[in-house]
């Protein structure tokens, strides 16, 4: 049996040198944009982990230095239920390996592309746990910024992970780097002028409406014309499915052109349709 002093090795130890050679190899769990995942085990301890690999070659080519390097700085300095763990990182000559807590159930995207839309239980129970793990990392000067389905992992229990803080940022003044996916964008981002931590809080309102609907509420054919819808905060709610309206109370009060007028996250978790639905263990099977 494995010693928990061995397992600790891998969670508690973010300055221990790792190397190829401490994990064994398995399946591959998916391609990036930039690397490839593989589910590894720690040969001594036998700990799963998912092993991140990245060519420095790509690193170079994509001048991703600055990005990776605030990303591995913010995710390992993380402790969070709902925060994907990087437990630590090593390199070869040709790669950067990033050692990551395994997410059994893979992308929530591929969920929600699966069924369609998710039940109000599943929703609120998500938000309810995005909310908690933001309100952690924005107390912590961490603002996500690319919060949506991919980034999003769930554990062999279905607990959500908030993973990917490639765009992320620690920072109390405003921020002005456009960045993020559009769909998922803030106005004050599509506006380019300064923003904060409440470009997560929109997002929750556009994950909300899409856990419900399907779709992004602002999704359209061009580019163009998404911004656009952004801008204008032009928001409305299908006739079918079903979603009730305290649900839509929720998304209302989330897609707020004014940021200073938006649900504070404290305001999201006490909000009745969160109270009524939500599951507070964050496990949630229907
Ligand atoms: P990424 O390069 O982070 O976009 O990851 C590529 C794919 O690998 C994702 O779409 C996931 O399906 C899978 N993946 C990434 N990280 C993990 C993880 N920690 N646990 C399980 N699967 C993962």
């Amino acid at each position: 049996m494995k010693s928990q002093t061995q397992t600790k090795q891998v969670k508690e130890n973010p300055k221990r040198k790792w190397s190829l050679q401490d994990f064994e190899i398995g399946k591959p769990l998916g391609k990036g944009k930039f690397g490839r995942v593989y589910l590894a085990r720690e040969a001594k301890s036998k700990f799963i982990v998912a092993l991140k690999v990245i060519f420095k070659e790509q690193i170079e080519r994509y001048k991703i230095h600055h990005q990776l390097k605030r990303e591995m700085e913010i995710q390992t300095s993380l402790r969070h239920p709902n925060v994907l763990r990087l437990y630590g990182w090593f390199h070869d000559a040709e790669r950067v390996f990033l050692i990551l807590e395994y997410a059994h159930r893979g992308e929530l995207y591929k969920e929600l592309r699966l069924r369609g839309q998710l039940s109000e239980k599943q929703a609120a129970t998500y938000i309810l746990s995005l909310a908690q793990a933001l309100a952690y990392c924005h107390e912590k000067d961490v603002i996500h910024r690319d919060i949506k389905p991919e980034n999003l992992l769930l554990d062999h229990e279905g607990r959500l992970k908030i993973a990917d803080f490639g765009w992320s940022v620690q920072s109390r003044i405003k921020r002005h780097t456009m960045c993020g996916t559009l769909d998922y964008l803030a106005p004050e981002m599509v506006e380019n002028k300064a923003h904060d931590y409440a470009v997560d809080n929109w997002t929750l309102g556009v994950l909300c409406y899409e856990f419900l609907y399907g779709n992004p509420p602002f999704e359209t054919e061009t580019q163009k014309d998404t911004l656009k819808r952004i801008r204008n905060v032009d928001l409305s709610f299908p006739a079918s499915p079903l979603v009730s309206s305290e649900a839509k109370d929720l998304i209302s009060r989330l897609l707020v052109k004014d940021s200073s007028k938006r649900l504070s996250l404290k305001k999201i978790m006490e909000h009745p349709w969160i109270i009524k639905n939500a599951d507070p263990t964050g496990v949630c099977s229907s």
